[in-house]
């Protein structure tokens, strides 16, 4: 809300929420957000079905202590509140945003994970496929990932698309991207 108002908007300008998939600290507000904007939110069936029932679209992989440390310390930092989508969007969408905004479904992360690509200025969203440090960027692996296999391969499919610059949801914008992608 504070960002909006530093471009001197008011919340009613934000349009549309876009969210890349289900996990807690990506939605964690939406339905605040929501709420004090009006913007029509849109995800794939299947992370907006964990959303609107406020559960992540899969298991994190922990076993023992781990598990219930989780389930103990940090769970309850990762509470949403169920949220409603308006609209559903999944691979090969464009939507009337910036020159067409294409939705690419990068699967692996979660069940359904999305990732947004802007052909007319070689931008990529890449929500949780990959993380980024000053380096490059690292495929979604770990007890946070639903399928390695299929997230090695959502990273096959966004190092394809010609992006210059790629946004990520954990780590800073990387900027000449080509070299930048893991196998690269
Ligand atoms: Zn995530």
């Amino acid at each position: 809300m504070k960002y909006i108002a530093s471009l001197g908007k008011q919340p009613t300008d934000l349009k549309r929420i876009i969210l890349t998939h289900s996990d807690g600290d990506h939605v964690g507000a939406l339905a605040a957000l929501k709420a004090a904007t009006g913007a029509r939110v849109y995800a794939n069936p299947i992370e907006a079905q964990a959303i609107e029932a406020a559960h992540p679209s899969r298991d994190l992989k922990m076993k023992g202590v781990q598990a219930l440390l989780f389930k103990y310390i940090a769970e309850p930092f990762f509470k949403t509140k169920p949220a409603h989508v308006d609209d559903f969007i999944d691979d090969g969408d464009v939507l009337p945003i910036l020159g067409g905004l294409r939705v690419v479904a990068t699967i692996g992360h979660t069940p359904g994970h999305i990732s947004l690509y802007l052909p007319a200025h070689k931008i990529l969203f890449g929500g949780d496929s990959m993380t980024s440090t000053k380096s490059g960027l690292r495929c979604s692996r770990g007890m946070n990932t639903w399928d390695e296999a299929k997230a090695k391969e959502a990273v096959k499919i966004q190092a394809a698309l010609g992006a210059e610059t790629v946004c990520v949801g954990h780590g800073p914008v990387v900027r000449g991207a080509p070299v930048k992608f893991p196998e690269a």
